[in-house]
């Protein structure tokens, strides 16, 4: 049984030497010095100044909207994971759908324009399999018609643009380290922000808007994560150049033994500190996707439809966005985790040409 994804997971005895720490202090959750260290440490790793460590990465979303005091319409990427959409909904929010740029499965800036009504307040955009959205030209239009812009960059921890963080770009980025991703801590996710004003308020509506004991600071929720969370991404930062370094050679592979499928990939030329953090192959046709999947599911051997549908097919909006329902329709992405093997990737490749040549 190959699946699409597995979580990594360190020696067990690297990690049990911060739960001795942890049982020592008996201080579990709220805000604790190992979630303190983990903050630290991944500034430091990423090269920002500012972020705040959530309980998932959806929470991150939904504290920056609320931060932003968002209303009304939120324009977005129908081509994301639900929970880009659900945040939007979930703070009240109407999401609006926008087409995305076929070559990067992102947003396409010059589609964002033509979404713009009084009621627009934000653009939310995901850096999709962790390749960088436009970032100038979103800026752009966000400056022009003073817009402010979140990244969902639930894939794109590493990444950079222009020598730059790219969680750095935007009012607010945020990531999510959950199990399936390429840095986690089982479960959490972070935001980001450069504007000081906007992080105070982002860190006291993860904390429920405690300022103190006895003071409430605006109404939060629990974003918090705690201390056990924080170990695992201690420890699993440390094994991320590994990580990072066998997900090249892995995508190479992939790239080389299929190079017989005709198949595109999103492109991801030139792409600084790329992480490789999904192997996505776009079909002819939706027939043939299936074709294969089904092919690999006889075999034990599980691919995702990342992302089906398009979000743009569920029923809160209206918005017409054909690029992302045609790729939706196509995309099937392959196992990729650390521990999978040449010979399992020889074996998919081997079925998915079975497929075609059939
Ligand atoms: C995983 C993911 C999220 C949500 O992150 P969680 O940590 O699971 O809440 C949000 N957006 C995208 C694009 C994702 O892939």
């Amino acid at each position: 049984m190959i699946p699409v994804t597995k979580p990594f997971l360190p020696p067990q005895s690297e990690y049990q030497a911060y739960l001795d720490g942890i049982w020592e202090r008996n201080w579990l959750t709220n805000n604790g010095p190992l979630v303190n260290e983990l903050e630290l440490s991944l500034k430091e790793y990423l090269g920002v100044n500012h972020l705040l460590y959530t309980g998932n990465g959806t929470i991150a979303i939904q504290i920056a909207i609320k931060a932003m005091e968002l209303t009304g319409e939120i324009i977005t990427t129908p081509f994301s994971y639900v929970a880009t959409t659900s945040s939007i909904v979930w703070e009240g929010c109407k999401p609006v759908f926008v087409d995305i740029d076929p070559a990067t499965c992102n947003i396409d800036p010059n589609k964002i324009e033509a979404a713009i009504t009084p009621q627009t307040s934000a653009i939310l955009a995901t850096h999709v399999y962790g390749i960088p959205c436009d970032v100038e030209a979103i800026d752009r239009i966000a400056k022009k018609h003073k817009l402010k812009v979140i990244y969902d960059g639930a894939h794109a921890f590493g990444v950079k643009v222009k020598g730059r963080s790219i969680f750095s770009y935007g009012d607010v980025s945020t990531c999510s380290f959950h199990s399936t991703k390429i840095f986690h801590t089982i479960e959490g996710g972070a935001v980001f922000t450069t504007q000081p004003e906007l992080l105070k308020k982002m860190a006291y509506f993860r904390n429920f808007g405690h300022d103190g004991y006895e003071n409430f600071n605006g109404v939060g929720i629990n974003g918090k994560n705690s201390e056990f969370h924080a170990a695992m991404g201690l420890v699993n930062l440390s094994h991320l150049p590994a990580i990072l370094q066998r997900r090249k050679e892995q995508s190479d592979t992939y790239r080389q033994i299929l190079s017989g499928l005709r198949v595109t990939y999103p492109d991801i030329q030139g792409i600084e500190t790329y992480n490789h953090s999904y192997f996505p192959i776009i079909f002819s046709s939706e027939e043939l996707m299936l074709q294969s999947k089904k092919a690999l599911a006889d075999h034990e051997i599980s691919a995702r439809r990342y992302f089906y549908p398009s979000l743009s097919t569920l029923n809160y909006t209206e918005g017409d966005c054909p690029i992302s329902d045609q790729i939706a329709a196509r995309v099937l992405c392959l196992p990729l985790y650390h521990t999978l093997s040449d010979v399992e990737q020889k074996m998919i490749a081997r079925i998915l040409l079975r497929v075609q040549n059939n």
